[in-house]
């Protein structure tokens, strides 16, 4: 765990979230700002600052998170109609919280190219 690192806290439970999922590898919550009617965000429980950092070692932990976004979008009900997954990376690609994390939006029609 990173001391100074948000959602390390948010992991360790000492910072309050609206969890969705949990699991021994990860967790998932409710993004404090949704953009769109469902807005998960889901993270490994270890500190990974990036999807840049990802190595072959991280192969059980992405895939996890890929399997549960899956699954958290079928019970948030759209599975069907369709969503997004994002993973901004870097100060070009969006990243504000350097704790690697999955956005799952959907409930709305996405647009494209993404901002
Ligand atoms: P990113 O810009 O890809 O790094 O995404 C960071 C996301 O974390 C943003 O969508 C924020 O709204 C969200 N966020 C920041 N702080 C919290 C928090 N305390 N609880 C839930 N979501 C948060
Ligand atoms: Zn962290």
């Amino acid at each position: 765990m990173s001391a100074d690192c948000l959602f390390c806290r948010i992991v360790a439970g000492e910072i309050p979230a609206a969890r969705v999922h949990e699991d021994e590898l990860m967790i998932a919550i409710r993004d404090r700002n949704p953009q769109a009617p469902v807005h998960l965000l889901l993270m490994p429980r270890e500190h990974i600052e990036s999807a840049a950092d990802l190595t072959d070692a991280d192969a059980a932990i992405a895939g996890r998170l890929l399997a549960a976004a899956a699954t958290l979008a079928r019970s948030e009900g759209v599975a069907d109609g369709g969503y997004r997954l994002v993973v901004n990376a870097g100060v070009d690609g969006g990243q504000t919280v350097s704790h690697l994390h999955l956005h799952l939006l959907g409930g709305r029609r996405m647009q494209w190219p993404p901002g």
